[in-house]
Protein backbone atom coordinates (compact mmCIF):
# COMPACT_ATOMS: atom_id res chain seq x y z
CA UNK A 1 0.00 0.00 0.00
CA UNK A 2 2.78 2.23 1.31
CA UNK A 3 4.90 1.83 -1.65
CA UNK A 4 1.93 2.14 -4.59
CA UNK A 5 1.39 5.92 -2.82
CA UNK A 6 4.99 6.63 -2.75
CA UNK A 7 4.74 5.19 -6.74
CA UNK A 8 2.01 7.56 -7.69
CA UNK A 9 3.49 10.74 -5.93
CA UNK A 10 6.62 10.14 -7.88
CA UNK A 11 4.69 10.07 -10.95
CA UNK A 12 2.80 12.98 -10.21
CA UNK A 13 5.40 14.83 -9.80
CA UNK A 14 7.44 13.27 -13.07
CA UNK A 15 3.79 14.79 -14.64
CA UNK A 16 3.79 18.09 -12.72
CA UNK A 17 7.20 18.43 -14.03
CA UNK A 18 7.03 17.95 -17.54
CA UNK A 19 4.46 20.28 -17.29
CA UNK A 20 6.31 22.60 -16.67
CA UNK A 21 8.72 22.06 -19.00
CA UNK A 22 5.90 22.23 -21.87
CA UNK A 23 4.24 25.52 -20.88
CA UNK A 24 7.85 26.92 -20.65
CA UNK A 25 8.05 26.14 -23.86
CA UNK A 26 4.79 27.37 -25.49
CA UNK A 27 5.98 30.60 -23.71
CA UNK A 28 8.73 30.96 -24.97
CA UNK A 29 7.60 30.22 -28.78
CA UNK A 30 4.73 32.88 -27.80
CA UNK A 31 8.23 35.54 -27.01
CA UNK A 32 9.44 34.21 -30.44
CA UNK A 33 6.50 34.57 -32.63
CA UNK A 34 6.00 38.27 -31.09
CA UNK A 35 10.18 38.66 -31.62
CA UNK A 36 9.14 37.42 -35.32
CA UNK A 37 6.64 39.77 -35.87
CA UNK A 38 9.20 42.64 -34.64
CA UNK A 39 11.90 40.76 -37.28
CA UNK A 40 9.33 40.77 -39.92
CA UNK A 41 8.52 44.64 -39.98
CA UNK A 42 11.68 45.61 -39.85
CA UNK A 43 12.01 43.68 -42.57
CA UNK A 44 9.40 45.28 -44.31
CA UNK A 45 10.76 49.10 -43.73
CA UNK A 46 14.39 47.72 -44.98
CA UNK A 47 12.80 45.77 -48.27
CA UNK A 48 10.66 49.25 -48.83
CA UNK A 49 13.70 51.66 -48.36
CA UNK A 50 15.67 49.51 -50.28
CA UNK A 51 18.45 48.88 -47.73
CA UNK A 52 19.30 45.59 -49.67
CA UNK A 53 19.89 47.31 -52.93
CA UNK A 54 23.65 48.29 -52.95
CA UNK A 55 24.86 44.83 -54.92
CA UNK A 56 22.64 42.43 -53.55
CA UNK A 57 19.77 40.93 -55.92
CA UNK A 58 16.82 41.04 -53.55
CA UNK A 59 15.91 41.89 -49.80
CA UNK A 60 15.97 37.95 -49.62
CA UNK A 61 19.74 37.37 -50.99
CA UNK A 62 20.71 40.22 -48.21
CA UNK A 63 19.49 38.32 -45.89
CA UNK A 64 20.91 35.02 -47.21
CA UNK A 65 24.25 37.04 -46.51
CA UNK A 66 23.99 38.60 -43.62
CA UNK A 67 21.78 37.14 -41.38
CA UNK A 68 22.54 33.07 -42.97
CA UNK A 69 18.84 32.29 -43.90
CA UNK A 70 18.55 29.89 -46.76
CA UNK A 71 17.47 31.46 -49.88
CA UNK A 72 14.48 30.03 -49.51
CA UNK A 73 13.38 31.16 -46.22
CA UNK A 74 14.38 34.61 -46.58
CA UNK A 75 12.38 34.87 -49.85
CA UNK A 76 9.35 33.68 -47.27
CA UNK A 77 9.78 36.42 -44.94
CA UNK A 78 10.08 38.88 -47.33
CA UNK A 79 6.81 37.86 -48.65
CA UNK A 80 4.88 37.14 -45.42
CA UNK A 81 6.86 40.80 -44.20
CA UNK A 82 5.26 42.43 -47.00
CA UNK A 83 1.86 41.07 -47.27
CA UNK A 84 1.72 41.71 -43.45
CA UNK A 85 1.83 45.50 -44.44
CA UNK A 86 -1.98 45.62 -45.45
CA UNK A 87 -3.14 42.74 -42.75
CA UNK A 88 -3.17 44.47 -39.80
CA UNK A 89 -5.53 41.97 -37.73
CA UNK A 90 -2.66 38.95 -38.89
CA UNK A 91 0.40 41.38 -37.91
CA UNK A 92 -1.35 41.88 -34.52
CA UNK A 93 -1.84 38.45 -33.82
CA UNK A 94 1.26 37.49 -34.23
CA UNK A 95 3.04 40.71 -32.45
CA UNK A 96 0.81 39.43 -29.40
CA UNK A 97 2.23 36.03 -29.82
CA UNK A 98 -2.00 34.84 -29.98
CA UNK A 99 -0.60 32.97 -33.38
CA UNK A 100 2.33 31.21 -34.82
CA UNK A 101 4.33 32.09 -37.53
CA UNK A 102 3.62 28.77 -39.48
CA UNK A 103 0.02 30.11 -39.78
CA UNK A 104 0.68 32.99 -40.38
CA UNK A 105 2.93 32.42 -43.16
CA UNK A 106 0.05 29.74 -44.38
CA UNK A 107 -2.62 32.81 -44.02
CA UNK A 108 -0.43 35.70 -45.74
CA UNK A 109 -0.90 33.14 -48.65
CA UNK A 110 -4.54 33.68 -49.48
CA UNK A 111 -5.54 36.41 -47.20
CA UNK A 112 -6.95 39.70 -48.27
CA UNK A 113 -7.94 43.09 -46.31
CA UNK A 114 -11.47 41.94 -47.30
CA UNK A 115 -11.03 38.25 -45.73
CA UNK A 116 -9.08 39.06 -43.18
CA UNK A 117 -11.24 38.64 -40.24
CA UNK A 118 -12.47 35.19 -41.57
CA UNK A 119 -8.80 33.76 -42.03
CA UNK A 120 -7.62 35.06 -38.59
CA UNK A 121 -10.43 33.57 -37.07
CA UNK A 122 -9.45 29.73 -38.37
CA UNK A 123 -6.00 30.48 -37.29
CA UNK A 124 -7.15 30.97 -33.93
CA UNK A 125 -9.47 27.90 -34.12
CA UNK A 126 -7.65 25.19 -36.09
CA UNK A 127 -4.29 23.40 -35.69
CA UNK A 128 -1.23 24.36 -38.10
CA UNK A 129 -2.23 21.38 -40.03
CA UNK A 130 -5.89 22.78 -40.24
CA UNK A 131 -4.40 26.08 -41.50
CA UNK A 132 -2.46 24.36 -43.94
CA UNK A 133 -5.82 22.47 -45.32
CA UNK A 134 -7.44 25.45 -45.07
CA UNK A 135 -5.22 27.69 -47.17
CA UNK A 136 -4.78 24.81 -49.78
CA UNK A 137 -8.53 24.68 -50.24
CA UNK A 138 -9.35 28.40 -50.35
CA UNK A 139 -6.43 28.85 -53.18
CA UNK A 140 -7.78 25.77 -55.77
CA UNK A 141 -11.45 28.39 -55.21
CA UNK A 142 -9.25 31.36 -55.62
CA UNK A 143 -7.53 29.59 -59.51
CA UNK A 144 -11.03 28.17 -60.50
CA UNK A 145 -12.42 32.39 -59.99
CA UNK A 146 -8.93 33.60 -61.35
CA UNK A 147 -9.19 30.95 -64.88
CA UNK A 148 -13.06 32.05 -65.23
CA UNK A 149 -11.95 35.83 -65.21
CA UNK A 150 -9.48 35.32 -67.30
CA UNK A 151 -11.03 33.33 -70.00
CA UNK A 152 -13.91 36.51 -69.43
CA UNK A 153 -10.91 38.40 -70.14
CA UNK A 154 -9.76 36.60 -73.05
CA UNK A 155 -13.54 37.02 -74.25
CA UNK A 156 -13.96 40.61 -73.66
CA UNK A 157 -10.90 42.30 -75.78
CA UNK A 158 -11.74 44.18 -78.15
CA UNK A 159 -10.57 47.36 -80.11
CA UNK A 160 -12.53 49.85 -82.29
CA UNK A 161 -11.06 52.41 -84.44
CA UNK A 162 -13.25 54.58 -86.63
CA UNK A 163 -13.28 57.92 -88.20
CA UNK A 164 -14.96 60.60 -86.70
CA UNK A 165 -17.10 62.83 -88.53
CA UNK A 166 -14.01 65.73 -88.01
CA UNK A 167 -11.70 63.34 -90.35
CA UNK A 168 -10.00 62.41 -86.93
CA UNK A 169 -9.40 58.63 -85.96
CA UNK A 170 -10.73 57.16 -83.24
CA UNK A 171 -9.43 54.34 -81.00
CA UNK A 172 -10.96 52.89 -77.97
CA UNK A 173 -10.42 49.31 -76.72
CA UNK A 174 -10.21 46.54 -73.87
CA UNK A 175 -6.76 44.57 -74.10
CA UNK A 176 -6.38 41.50 -71.98
CA UNK A 177 -3.40 42.57 -68.85
CA UNK A 178 -0.29 40.48 -71.05
CA UNK A 179 -1.87 42.18 -74.17
CA UNK A 180 -1.72 45.37 -72.44
CA UNK A 181 1.65 45.38 -70.47
CA UNK A 182 3.32 45.13 -74.08
CA UNK A 183 1.31 48.05 -75.87
CA UNK A 184 2.48 50.01 -72.90
CA UNK A 185 5.95 49.19 -72.79
CA UNK A 186 6.20 49.49 -76.13
CA UNK A 187 4.20 53.35 -75.81
CA UNK A 188 6.66 53.97 -73.39
CA UNK A 189 9.65 53.16 -75.67
CA UNK A 190 8.50 55.17 -78.49
CA UNK A 191 7.63 57.51 -76.02
CA UNK A 192 11.32 57.80 -74.80
CA UNK A 193 12.63 57.67 -78.25
CA UNK A 194 10.58 60.97 -79.07
CA UNK A 195 11.83 62.68 -75.85
CA UNK A 196 15.58 62.04 -77.04
CA UNK A 197 14.78 63.13 -80.32
CA UNK A 198 13.38 66.29 -79.30
CA UNK A 199 16.33 66.71 -76.45
CA UNK A 200 18.68 66.75 -79.47
CA UNK A 201 17.01 69.22 -81.48
CA UNK A 202 16.95 71.94 -79.02
CA UNK A 203 19.37 70.85 -75.99
CA UNK A 204 19.19 74.29 -74.10
CA UNK A 205 16.20 74.92 -73.44
CA UNK A 206 14.88 71.66 -73.27
CA UNK A 207 13.50 70.30 -70.50
CA UNK A 208 15.11 72.71 -68.13
CA UNK A 209 12.23 75.67 -69.27
CA UNK A 210 9.70 74.41 -71.12
CA UNK A 211 9.09 76.02 -74.91
CA UNK A 212 4.96 76.88 -75.71
CA UNK A 213 4.91 74.35 -78.11
CA UNK A 214 5.63 71.36 -75.72
CA UNK A 215 2.89 68.97 -76.26
CA UNK A 216 0.60 67.26 -73.76
CA UNK A 217 1.45 64.05 -72.00
CA UNK A 218 -2.01 62.44 -74.54
CA UNK A 219 0.01 64.38 -77.17
CA UNK A 220 3.22 62.89 -76.66
CA UNK A 221 1.12 59.65 -76.00
CA UNK A 222 -1.03 59.68 -79.78
CA UNK A 223 2.53 60.21 -81.24
CA UNK A 224 4.15 57.44 -79.90
CA UNK A 225 1.48 55.29 -80.98
CA UNK A 226 2.17 56.57 -84.27
CA UNK A 227 5.96 56.00 -84.49
CA UNK A 228 5.13 52.18 -82.81
CA UNK A 229 3.12 51.74 -86.18
CA UNK A 230 5.39 53.17 -88.80
CA UNK A 231 7.98 51.19 -86.84
CA UNK A 232 5.96 47.95 -87.32
CA UNK A 233 5.32 48.49 -90.78
CA UNK A 234 8.53 48.87 -91.59
CA UNK A 235 10.07 45.87 -90.06
CA UNK A 236 7.23 43.88 -92.25
CA UNK A 237 5.41 43.02 -88.78
CA UNK A 238 8.17 40.47 -87.30
CA UNK A 239 8.60 40.54 -83.54
CA UNK A 240 11.95 38.24 -83.86
CA UNK A 241 13.61 36.01 -81.89
CA UNK A 242 13.57 37.14 -78.75
CA UNK A 243 17.37 37.24 -77.83
CA UNK A 244 17.22 39.45 -80.86
CA UNK A 245 14.89 41.61 -79.42
CA UNK A 246 17.18 42.55 -76.46
CA UNK A 247 20.39 42.36 -78.17
CA UNK A 248 22.58 45.88 -77.46
CA UNK A 249 25.04 46.86 -80.02
CA UNK A 250 27.24 48.99 -78.61
CA UNK A 251 29.48 51.43 -81.03
CA UNK A 252 32.69 53.16 -78.93
CA UNK A 253 35.46 55.00 -79.52
CA UNK A 254 38.29 53.42 -78.17
CA UNK A 255 39.83 56.17 -76.15
CA UNK A 256 36.32 56.43 -73.90
CA UNK A 257 36.41 52.13 -73.59
CA UNK A 258 40.03 52.72 -72.57
CA UNK A 259 39.25 56.32 -70.30
CA UNK A 260 35.63 57.00 -69.39
CA UNK A 261 36.74 60.54 -68.88
CA UNK A 262 38.39 60.98 -72.84
CA UNK A 263 36.54 62.47 -75.03
CA UNK A 264 34.66 60.18 -77.47
CA UNK A 265 31.27 58.40 -77.98
CA UNK A 266 29.94 55.20 -76.84
CA UNK A 267 26.62 55.19 -78.54
CA UNK A 268 23.97 52.14 -78.40
CA UNK A 269 22.55 50.77 -82.26
CA UNK A 270 19.81 53.45 -83.15
CA UNK A 271 21.77 56.17 -81.84
CA UNK A 272 21.26 56.20 -77.34
CA UNK A 273 23.95 57.13 -75.68
CA UNK A 274 25.37 55.00 -72.65
CA UNK A 275 27.24 56.06 -70.32
CA UNK A 276 31.06 55.04 -70.67
CA UNK A 277 31.24 52.71 -67.79
CA UNK A 278 28.34 50.77 -69.42
CA UNK A 279 30.00 50.62 -72.46
CA UNK A 280 33.09 49.22 -70.72
CA UNK A 281 30.90 46.53 -69.15
CA UNK A 282 29.22 45.31 -72.17
CA UNK A 283 32.87 45.00 -73.72
CA UNK A 284 34.51 43.37 -70.98
CA UNK A 285 33.10 40.34 -72.06
CA UNK A 286 31.53 40.45 -76.06
CA UNK A 287 32.15 39.44 -79.14
CA UNK A 288 33.91 42.25 -80.59
CA UNK A 289 34.48 43.34 -83.99
CA UNK A 290 37.23 45.83 -83.94
CA UNK A 291 36.41 48.64 -87.16
CA UNK A 292 38.92 51.79 -87.71
CA UNK A 293 37.83 55.13 -88.94
CA UNK A 294 39.74 57.58 -90.55
CA UNK A 295 39.49 61.12 -89.56
CA UNK A 296 36.44 61.61 -91.35
CA UNK A 297 34.53 58.63 -89.73
CA UNK A 298 34.57 56.33 -92.64
CA UNK A 299 35.14 52.85 -91.80
CA UNK A 300 38.70 52.03 -93.57
CA UNK A 301 39.19 48.30 -91.53
CA UNK A 302 36.81 46.03 -90.32
CA UNK A 303 38.79 43.29 -88.40
CA UNK A 304 37.43 39.87 -87.69
CA UNK A 305 34.52 38.77 -85.15
CA UNK A 306 37.01 37.29 -81.46
CA UNK A 307 35.42 36.84 -78.35
CA UNK A 308 37.39 39.08 -75.48
CA UNK A 309 37.25 35.44 -73.80
CA UNK A 310 38.23 32.65 -75.84
CA UNK A 311 35.99 29.62 -75.44
CA UNK A 312 39.08 27.53 -73.51
CA UNK A 313 39.60 30.70 -70.96
CA UNK A 314 35.93 30.68 -70.28
CA UNK A 315 35.87 26.81 -69.43
CA UNK A 316 38.46 27.31 -67.39
CA UNK A 317 37.22 30.35 -65.75
CA UNK A 318 33.44 28.85 -64.90
CA UNK A 319 35.40 25.29 -63.93
CA UNK A 320 37.60 27.31 -61.09
CA UNK A 321 34.60 30.13 -59.57
CA UNK A 322 31.44 28.14 -60.33
CA UNK A 323 29.32 31.09 -60.60
CA UNK A 324 29.50 34.83 -59.28
CA UNK A 325 31.71 35.47 -57.17
CA UNK A 326 30.31 38.59 -55.81
CA UNK A 327 29.72 38.21 -52.11
CA UNK A 328 26.44 36.53 -50.83
CA UNK A 329 25.71 35.73 -54.42
CA UNK A 330 26.79 32.28 -55.92
CA UNK A 331 24.05 32.18 -59.01
CA UNK A 332 25.51 30.02 -61.35
CA UNK A 333 26.27 31.10 -64.39
CA UNK A 334 27.63 34.57 -65.54
CA UNK A 335 29.81 36.60 -67.39
CA UNK A 336 33.48 37.49 -67.66
CA UNK A 337 34.98 40.25 -65.60
CA UNK A 338 38.19 41.82 -66.50
CA UNK A 339 39.82 43.10 -63.00
CA UNK A 340 41.63 45.00 -65.28
CA UNK A 341 40.24 45.83 -68.31
CA UNK A 342 41.43 45.07 -71.29
CA UNK A 343 41.31 48.16 -73.27
CA UNK A 344 43.49 49.40 -70.06
CA UNK A 345 45.80 46.56 -71.71
CA UNK A 346 44.07 44.27 -68.95
CA UNK A 347 45.19 40.37 -70.12
CA UNK A 348 42.45 37.86 -70.49
CA UNK A 349 44.16 35.35 -68.36
CA UNK A 350 42.31 33.63 -65.45
CA UNK A 351 44.30 35.86 -62.98
CA UNK A 352 42.91 38.85 -64.38
CA UNK A 353 39.07 37.15 -64.73
CA UNK A 354 36.57 36.87 -62.59
CA UNK A 355 32.92 35.02 -63.06
CA UNK A 356 29.94 37.74 -62.20
CA UNK A 357 26.39 37.06 -62.80
CA UNK A 358 24.72 40.47 -64.83
CA UNK A 359 23.32 41.76 -61.89
CA UNK A 360 27.05 42.49 -59.91
CA UNK A 361 28.94 43.21 -63.14
CA UNK A 362 26.85 46.24 -63.11
CA UNK A 363 28.01 46.64 -59.52
CA UNK A 364 30.92 46.72 -60.26
CA UNK A 365 31.25 48.62 -63.73
CA UNK A 366 28.83 51.29 -62.83
CA UNK A 367 27.64 51.10 -59.13
CA UNK A 368 31.30 52.06 -57.71
CA UNK A 369 32.27 48.38 -56.42
CA UNK A 370 35.91 47.22 -56.36
CA UNK A 371 37.72 44.10 -56.70
CA UNK A 372 41.08 43.10 -56.55
CA UNK A 373 43.10 40.44 -56.73
CA UNK A 374 45.72 39.38 -54.09
CA UNK A 375 48.83 37.85 -54.51
CA UNK A 376 47.80 34.42 -53.46
CA UNK A 377 45.03 34.78 -55.74
CA UNK A 378 41.80 35.53 -53.00
CA UNK A 379 39.17 37.99 -54.53
CA UNK A 380 38.49 41.11 -51.87
CA UNK A 381 35.00 43.48 -52.68
CA UNK A 382 34.81 46.74 -51.25
CA UNK A 383 31.99 48.93 -51.24
CA UNK A 384 32.16 52.13 -53.09
CA UNK A 385 32.46 53.82 -49.84
CA UNK A 386 35.58 51.69 -49.76
CA UNK A 387 34.83 49.31 -46.69
CA UNK A 388 35.98 45.71 -47.18
CA UNK A 389 32.84 43.70 -48.49
CA UNK A 390 33.45 40.24 -46.28
CA UNK A 391 32.38 36.85 -48.04
CA UNK A 392 30.42 36.30 -44.60
CA UNK A 393 29.64 38.80 -41.85
CA UNK A 394 30.62 38.36 -38.38
CA UNK A 395 27.38 37.56 -36.69
CA UNK A 396 26.31 40.04 -34.05
CA UNK A 397 27.00 39.86 -30.79
CA UNK A 398 24.40 37.99 -28.58
CA UNK A 399 24.15 38.02 -25.21
CA UNK A 400 24.38 35.66 -22.34
CA UNK A 401 20.70 34.55 -21.81
CA UNK A 402 18.75 35.68 -25.07
CA UNK A 403 15.44 34.34 -23.87
CA UNK A 404 15.86 36.93 -20.89
CA UNK A 405 16.52 39.48 -23.04
CA UNK A 406 13.48 38.43 -25.32
CA UNK A 407 11.08 38.48 -22.18
CA UNK A 408 12.15 41.84 -21.07
CA UNK A 409 12.19 43.65 -24.63
CA UNK A 410 8.50 42.00 -24.98
CA UNK A 411 7.52 42.87 -21.19
CA UNK A 412 8.56 46.19 -21.94
CA UNK A 413 6.34 46.51 -25.13
CA UNK A 414 3.25 45.47 -22.56
CA UNK A 415 2.98 41.75 -23.72
CA UNK A 416 2.37 39.68 -20.90
CA UNK A 417 2.65 35.99 -22.37
CA UNK A 418 2.16 32.90 -21.41
CA UNK A 419 1.78 29.08 -21.82
CA UNK A 420 -1.61 29.52 -22.94
CA UNK A 421 -1.41 32.74 -25.26
CA UNK A 422 -1.60 30.70 -28.47
CA UNK A 423 -4.22 28.10 -27.22
CA UNK A 424 -6.44 26.87 -30.45
CA UNK A 425 -10.45 27.07 -29.98
CA UNK A 426 -10.13 23.68 -31.35
CA UNK A 427 -12.11 20.76 -29.30
CA UNK A 428 -11.19 18.16 -31.32
CA UNK A 429 -14.25 17.91 -33.70
CA UNK A 430 -13.41 16.33 -37.39
CA UNK A 431 -12.49 19.24 -40.15
CA UNK A 432 -14.67 19.36 -42.95
CA UNK A 433 -12.53 21.46 -45.24
CA UNK A 434 -14.80 21.70 -48.11
CA UNK A 435 -17.87 22.84 -45.75
CA UNK A 436 -15.47 25.14 -43.93
CA UNK A 437 -14.46 27.08 -47.29
CA UNK A 438 -17.85 26.97 -48.95
CA UNK A 439 -19.04 29.09 -45.48
CA UNK A 440 -15.60 31.35 -45.01
CA UNK A 441 -14.31 31.72 -49.04
CA UNK A 442 -16.04 35.13 -50.86
CA UNK A 443 -15.82 33.77 -54.27
CA UNK A 444 -17.08 29.85 -53.38
CA UNK A 445 -19.78 28.76 -55.51
CA UNK A 446 -22.65 27.51 -53.53
CA UNK A 447 -25.13 25.96 -54.32
CA UNK A 448 -28.09 28.36 -55.32
CA UNK A 449 -30.78 28.23 -52.59
CA UNK A 450 -33.82 25.68 -53.39
CA UNK A 451 -36.90 27.27 -53.89
CA UNK A 452 -38.85 25.63 -50.54
ZN1 LIG B 1 33.62 43.64 -66.33
ZN1 LIG C 1 26.17 37.88 -58.54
Amino acid sequence: MEAKNLHAVATSERTAELDRLGDEIAELAAHLDAATARLLELIREFDIRGGWNHGFRSCAHWLSYRVGMKLGAGREHVRVARALGSLPRLADALARGELSYSKVRALTRVATSETEERLLAVGRAGTACHVERIVRGWRRVDRLAEARQTAGHHKARALHVYQDEDGMVVIRGRLTPEQGAVVMQALAAAGETLYQRMRAADPPTWPRDVPAGTPSMEQQRADALALLAEAALHHGLDPGASSERYQVVVHVDAAVLADPEAPGQSVLEGGTHVPAETAQRLACDATRVIMRHDPDGRIVEVGARTRTIPPAIRRALHHRDHGCRFPGCGLSFGQGHHIRHWAHGGPTTLSNLAMLCRRHHRAVHEEGYRVERHADGALSFRRPDGRLLPDVPPPPAVPRDPCQVLRMKNEALGLQLHARTACLGWQGERLDVGWAIDVLHPRALRPAPSAT
